[in-house]
């Protein structure tokens, strides 16, 4: 129906399922001679695509895909020197390689932050299959700030229901609740 409608070169075919027993693996930056090499040692997990400004997309993508994992499983492995905070005053930091762009890992740093602890990778950065399969659309409405047209939002929505991704304009309703509940926690609302 509206395959016309491209979200991400990882979902625009079709999503490939995780594999079972997959442990992670390797993800490489996008330059041609000394690439950026970071290994991510487990699985991922609340695999999304992200309609956000801040997050890195491939070329021409309207979303990026991202995903998350513990930070003690993530280690570069290869040429970090070209490595550098994209913004060190956002609350990810986002760690990307100077020559190419692309963005290898995002940290959080505020240890009160309802995902400290958590890194955000890009699977597609890898060529290893298994990787945790995308969940949903986090950030839909933001794509309109890199550029959708307001008109087509409906066509997005649509073709993200259809791929089995369903939309959110912030995140999934399993993460808002982690943070509200968090936050709850944190100012003694919630005792437990
Ligand atoms: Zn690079
Ligand atoms: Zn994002």
């Amino acid at each position: 129906m509206s395959d016309a409608v491209k979200i991400h070169p990882s979902v625009d075919a079709g999503i490939a399922p995780a594999r079972p027993g997959f442990a992670g693996g390797t993800l490489s930056c996008h330059c041609a001679s000394d690439p950026v090499t970071v290994e991510v040692g487990a699985q991922v997990a609340h695999n999304h695509v992200c309609g956000c400004t801040k997050c890195w997309k491939p070329d021409g993508s309207l979303f990026s895909q991202v995903a998350v994992v513990a930070r003690d499983k993530v280690k570069v492995t290869a040429n970090g020197g070209k490595l550098k905070v994209v913004d060190a005053g956002a609350t990810i930091q986002r760690h990307a390689c100077e020559v190419c762009g692309v963005h290898l890992y995002g940290r959080i740093e505020n240890d009160q932050h309802a995902f400290y602890g958590l890194d955000f990778v890009h699977p597609e950065l890898s060529d290893q299959p298994g990787w945790s399969a995308p969940e949903f659309a986090a950030f839909v409405s933001s794509i309109i700030e890199s550029g959708a047209r307001p008109e087509q939002m409906g066509a997005v929505r649509a073709r993200l229901q259809e791929l089995g991704l369903p939309p959110y304009d912030v995140l999934s309703p399993p993460l808002m609740d982690a943070i509200s509940t968090h936050v709850a926690r944190q100012r003694g609302v919630l005792k437990d």
